[in-house]
């Protein structure tokens, strides 16, 4: 099969189109032929060398997938061939320890993230993934939305309901909030009856990011601190809630944004840079620092069903060709992209 093929971090030129075997399937695996591979910035942060954690290259890049059974392992039980999937961003979990029991699947210590670990990732032509990390998707999802359902809008259902608890009333800041989990993070905090104010240095995303339910939209220049600004759109005190996409370029602005008491819950933070922090500027304030990291497969059939009755609209951008991967993670880096850029390997 066709696959994009990293062997060593760098640039652009490391992307490299190669044929490589066709994956067959263990006993607990779903051989699925990708339709659909989201581009997310964590394909451009292992590629480059910035992220190491669990990653062996070479590799196959991408964990955003949808497409179609076209084989099981032995003990698979709840996927035939044909069947219409999308995949969490895991190929394998436990399934036996504390978190997998707990619903926090996503820091299982035997997790593999698609597309960091070896050679099977969604930037292909076929990926292997466990059943325990593949949805069914519902009649009426294109499988365009169905591939980013997991990585930008499951996460960000993660981080709004569960680690955020945003209880209706609450005030929510979204940042990146034009970016492909941005939008998604709006029209989510909008469900679940938060008043939500989005920052963008973007301009041009600005009527879309108003389109997801933005009730306040507080435009600023890429290292402005955006805070009093905030407060002021939040009524003077601040918000509740932070949703934060982008990490730590805004993370000081983020935490002034907010009000006592307030959660900062950290979504995207792939950056590597450090950021400086008191800790007395938590404590004082009662501040609490928290992440949402990924997705389960419950956050996933969530998600694929607040598509499918229509309450959440996935924000697909552009499809290119496998082809046209420099491309699209050249456009990633420059963070040029409103909503998500798909990949089709079948063309
Ligand atoms: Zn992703
Ligand atoms: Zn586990």
């Amino acid at each position: 099969m066709k696959a994009i093929v990293v062997r060593e971090p760098g640039g652009l030129d490391v992307l490299r189109m190669e044929e490589v075997p066709d994956p067959t399937p263990g006993p607990r695996d779903v051989k699925i032929q990708v339709a659909r591979c989201g581009v997310c910035f964590h394909e451009v942060v292992t590629r480059n060398g910035t992220l190491r954690r669990g990653v062996l290259m070479p590799l196959i890049l991408g964990h955003e997938i949808a497409g179609t059974v076209t084989a099981v392992g032995r003990d698979v039980r709840e996927f035939r061939p044909g069947d219409r999937v999308a995949t969490a961003q895991r190929s394998h979990i436990c399934g036996q320890c504390r978190f997998c029991r707990t619903g926090m699947e996503t820091v299982c210590p035997e997790h593999k993230f698609l597309g960091d670990y070896g050679m099977n990732g969604g930037y292909a032509e076929y990926v292997l993934v466990e059943e325990d990390n593949v949805a069914l998707v519902p009649d009426g999802v294109t499988l365009d939305a169905a591939s980013i359902t997991a990585c930008a809008i499951g996460t960000e259902l993660n981080a709004i309901r569960e680690v955020g608890r945003v209880q209706p009333g609450d005030r929510v800041l979204v940042t990146g909030a034009g970016g492909g989990l941005g939008v998604h993070a709006i029209q989510l905090a909008r469900l679940a009856g938060a008043f939500v104010i989005a920052v963008t240095s973007s301009p041009e995303k600005e009527a879309l990011v108003r389109e997801m339910g933005a009730h306040e939209v507080v435009l600023f220049e890429r290292g402005e601190d955006f805070s009093d600004r905030v407060k002021a759109a939040s009524g003077g005190d601040g918000v509740d809630v932070v949703i934060d996409n982008v990490g730590s370029p805004v993370f000081n602005a983020a935490r002034r944004s907010l009000d006592q008491g307030g959660r900062l819950v950290l979504v995207g933070e792939l950056t590597g840079d450090f950021v400086p922090l008191n800790p007395a500027q938590l404590f004082l304030k009662g501040l609490s620092l928290l992440s949402a990291k990924s997705t389960t497969r419950k956050q996933l059939q969530d998600s694929l069903q607040l598509i499918a009755r229509g309450q959440v609209r996935a924000i697909v951008t552009e499809t290119l060709p496998l082809t046209q991967v420099a491309a699209a993670h050249r456009r990633m880096e420059q963070g040029r992209i409103s909503g998500r850029l798909l990949l089709d390997p079948t063309r």
